[in-house]
């Protein structure tokens, strides 16, 4: 391969990248070859001109994202190891020969050492999703590495970057790489089936990252009402129905959401008569309903991408949690998420703490909730625990 543009860091700014923390921060730059443009690779060097890392290159506050930390390993092979290293380790979780979950996440960015692709697989059809310019640039290879590891596994492969980059003032079209969209939508989840709508549904189609916890939510629902607030297409109230709830009710302001959850519950069982469906605002259904429910799910989408809006997300959350605190029946059960990034779980504990004063009961932490081993965090890269909860008890 011929030599990548160089980035120079400033002294004493070589110990991130040393301890494998993938991130060059713009202060942290001290000169870099001209020439250089958005998403292409480039290599990173200490202020002594040792190499640090291979990364993409971005015009913003994070300025290099670095997805290889020994030069040897950048080759021709490198996208069909970095794939392999990916898959395998699904592999060796239990994933892909779980007869009873097919779908799964194969690439979280980071937390695989590559930063800026999301890849999820959906029966036969991998949807990836980059966050980098320099990641599409690469994305034939990479669908090219994924069918050469899933062989016949693998039909299709859509990019769906459209919206992702897009943030980045891009202008690509969401497409099939490889193979058309003929391929099966309906996908099961520890036994359960969900249609998945990755072409006009949100993010890669499906919220996977909410496996594990949807399967702990069933076995607190027996005979229970259940509330699935931001139910999306019904992930949680599938769930809740198949753990025996007397009654299930979902909500969510998309009205295309609530009718791909009326289809999952009836898929599921077509008997199921107890179910709500509602098209609204969380906050609103609030309002009008009070002490009907034992169970509650709250999931709502990040309130906060960015630092600046920190503030404000914490007291929207603040809001819902103390209204689904006051609102739920004594002994009742709530499952409360935040995916936003810059609220960490230390600050996210504290808003439901200051929820459950406001509310005015008394509240027992039963579990703290991430996500599922699909989506693994690098050790060095902390900021990838993105999604904590808390099943809390309320008396
Ligand atoms: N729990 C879901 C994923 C939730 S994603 C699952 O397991 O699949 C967040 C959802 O919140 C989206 O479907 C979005 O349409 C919905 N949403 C956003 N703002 C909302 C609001 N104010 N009230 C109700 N739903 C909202």
């Amino acid at each position: 391969m011929s030599p990548l543009p160089l980035i120079m860091l400033r002294s004493g700014k070589e110990e991130g990248p040393r301890r494998r923390h993938p991130w060059i921060f713009s202060g942290a730059v001290a000169k870099k070859d001209p020439g250089i443009k958005e998403g292409d690779a480039v290599e990173v060097r200490s202020s002594k001109n040792d190499f640090l890392g291979i990364g993409h290159f971005s015009e913003s506050s994070i300025m290099v994202r670095l997805f290889c930390f020994n030069l040897e390993d950048y080759g021709d092979q490198f996208w069909e190891k970095a794939l392999g290293d990916a898959i395998r380790y699904r592999y060796s979780i239990g994933l892909g020969s779980d007869e009873k979950t097919n779908a799964y996440r194969l690439v979280f960015g980071e937390g695989d050492g590559l930063p800026g692709l999301i890849i999820d697989l959906y029966a036969h059809t991998a949807v990836i999703q980059c966050h980098t310019f320099g990641m599409w640039n690469a994305r034939q290879r990479i669908a090219e590495a994924l069918h050469l590891h899933l062989d016949d596994r693998l039909k299709a492969v859509y990019d769906k970057s459209a919206d992702t980059l897009q943030k980045r003032g891009l202008k690509v079209e969401n497409t099939y790489l490889t193979g058309a969209a003929d391929h099966e939508s309906l996908v099961r989840e520890n036994g359960y089936s969900f249609r998945v709508d990755w072409e006009q549904g949100q993010k890669t189609g499906f919220f996977l990252d909410q496996r594990d916890n949807r399967n702990l939510l069933s076995r607190y629902c027996r005979g229970k009402r259940v509330l699935n607030t931001f139910s999306y297409t019904g992930g949680f109230s599938v769930y809740a129905m198949m753990g025996g709830a007397s009654r299930v009710d979902s909500v969510d302001v998309s009205e295309r959401a609530i009718v791909m959850a009326q289809e999952n519950m009836r898929r599921n069982d077509p008997g199921y008569m107890d179910a709500g469906f509602h098209t609204a605002d969380t906050f609103d259904y609030f309002e009008q309903h009070e002490g009907e429910h034992d169970v509650i799910v709250l999931d709502p989408p990040a309130f906060a991408k960015h630092h600046d809006a920190r503030h404000q997300a914490v007291m929207g959350y603040k809001r819902l949690n103390t209204e689904a605190i006051r609102k739920i029946r004594k002994g009742g059960i709530l499952f409360t998420f935040s995916c936003s990034g810059v609220v960490d779980r230390i600050l996210f504990e504290s808003t439901v703490r200051s929820a459950a004063i406001n509310a005015r009961r008394n509240v027992r932490i039963m579990h703290h909730l991430s996500h599922p081993a699909d989506h693994p965090a690098s050790i060095f890269h902390p900021e990838g625990e993105y999604l904590k909860g808390l099943a809390l008890f309320v008396e």
